[in-house]
């Protein structure tokens, strides 16, 4: 129950109207829980419907994508683009394959997405965009298929001011290089209109690297104010070994922390002493972890990923897909001794999850602050490609130390003024909204 009535109404209307959107619902359950009493000391939020204006997409597209498999059969898949909200900058945000894309899950990550942008301080709206389409088990040659198919209509509805994709769950280096190959084809334009591109093409030295190591910026900057401490020698939990999570462990095991235990879809991986990190470089980079490393390694296993959340840690990096972390999952984790955790996913946690760290005095960091490098570093990439000039892989890395640091202040600046210090779920959202609700007014009624 809200303590606003406006708030309360909104909520209301948006459960009536999007009833099979469970994950989107969620996404503003926690925004507007966050938003309390800012939206009842300041009357103009009502006055100016900002939260009605707020939670509706600007533009929602939902389009037909067919394409071939090697063996002739034509098969359709739904593609989708959310462009959810532009009062920033052009609409930025990931492109998911996935079977769990749908209409809910594209609006909760564009939703999550435009305040991720604000964060960053950058010129960003947000936006996100994903197929059902399951990658897993394809050829080279289908996904190539798939990939150009999908841009065949995405095309009309980006462009380097107006919306630049990137990549997410099951979108790397290889879709965006043939996204960006049939774009470029169409267009006849070499243009920054996606970003996680290949170094020969365009691509930023340090993007696919962001999300992870910014990530563990945000913990260390969390860990000096908060405890006057270090990640060294902490044990460490990543689950995920995708682009995030593979990353968030290895900067996290560079600055000396032990990272114990690792996830994948097949199951988890988990050894007190601290994993091999020399072999779980060589693993990732074929994204099969799990089941190869107990090939060679003595190590707990188990198949079930979630399980991951039952050993021992001090620090929880929950790196793969929303929602993987439950209820019960926090409270084992908490039984445990683990007394931070950093969302490197969207949304991973259950709200409950989140609202039972907060009774334990978990320091916890939420994902649209804590995993929002990966955006900066794109931010960067539309800059260098606008330059024709690339920096240096140094030069990025610090701007991104700069913007994680930047986004710890204005999160726990927020925090600290209008709820305790130590919510930074509320400090995200309403150091990102005050941004986002002062360009609201400046630009009009549109
Ligand atoms: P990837 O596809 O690269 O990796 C996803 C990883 O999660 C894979 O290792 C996959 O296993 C694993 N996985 C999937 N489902 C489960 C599960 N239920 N339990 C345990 N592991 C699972 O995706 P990304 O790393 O790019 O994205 C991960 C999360 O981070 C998403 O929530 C995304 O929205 C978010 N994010 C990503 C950013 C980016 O820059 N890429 C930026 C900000 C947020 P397997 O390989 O076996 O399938």
């Amino acid at each position: 129950m809200l303590k606003s009535p406006y708030l309360q109404r909104v909520f209301d209307e948006v459960r009536n109207k999007d009833l099979n959107q469970p994950e989107f619902i969620q996404a503003v359950e926690t925004f507007f829980l966050s938003m309390d009493e800012l939206v009842i000391q300041t009357p103009s939020i009502e006055k100016n419907a900002v939260m009605e204006r707020l939670i509706e997409p600007e533009r929602f597209i939902q389009f037909k994508v067919t394409w071939v498999d090697d063996q002739g059969s034509i098969k359709i898949n739904r593609g989708y683009r959310v462009q959810f909200n532009s009062l920033l900058g052009p609409f930025k945000g990931g492109i998911r394959f996935h079977p769990s894309v749908n209409e809910s899950t594209m609006k909760f990550l564009g939703f999550e997405q435009t305040f991720k942008n604000a964060l960053t301080g950058l010129p960003l709206g947000g936006a996100k965009g994903g197929s059902d389409f399951n990658p897993i088990g394809k050829s080279d040659q289908e996904i190539m298929r798939f990939c150009q198919n999908y841009m065949l209509e995405l095309y009309r509805h980006i462009g380097p001011n107006t919306d630049v994709p990137a990549g997410d769950i099951g979108v790397g280096n290889r879709e965006i290089g043939y996204l960006y190959g049939m774009y470029k084809k169409i267009q006849n334009e070499h243009t920054g209109v996606l970003t996680g591109k290949g170094l020969s093409y365009g691509g930023s030295l340090v993007r696919k690297e962001a999300t992870g190591y910014g990530l563990c910026y945000f913990v260390t900057e969390m860990l000096k104010t908060y405890r006057r401490d270090t990640i060294e020698d902490k044990k460490v939990i990543v689950s995920g070994s995708g682009k995030v999570g593979y990353h968030a462990a290895i900067k996290a095991f560079e600055l000396g922390a032990v990272v114990v235990g690792m996830s994948d879809i097949n199951g988890f991986i988990y050894d007190q002493n601290g994993l091999d990190m020399k072999a779980v470089s060589d693993l990732c980079v074929n994204g099969d972890l799990t089941k190869k490393y107990i090939e060679t390694h003595e190590c707990i296993y188990g198949n079930n990923p979630r399980d991951l959340w039952q050993q021992p840690c001090e620090i929880a990096m929950p790196c793969a897909i929303q929602n993987e972390l439950n209820l019960e999952d926090a409270k084992a984790l908490v039984k445990n001794g683990c007394f931070l955790v950093a969302e490197g996913a969207n949304m991973p946690c259950t709200l409950d999850a989140e609202n039972y760290f907060r009774t334990q005095n978990i320091l916890f960091a939420p994902g649209k602050a804590a995993n929002a490098g990966g955006v900066a570093v794109s931010l960067f990439e539309m800059s260098q490609n606008a330059q024709h000039y690339p920096w240096r892989y140094d030069e990025v890395d610090e701007k991104l130390k700069g913007i994680m640091r930047d986004i710890f202040i204005k999160c726990y600046s927020a925090a600290i003024k209008y709820k305790d210090p130590y919510d930074l779920i509320s400090g995200a959202n309403i150091a990102s909204f005050l941004r986002i609700y002062e360009a609201m007014l400046e630009e009009g009624i549109v």
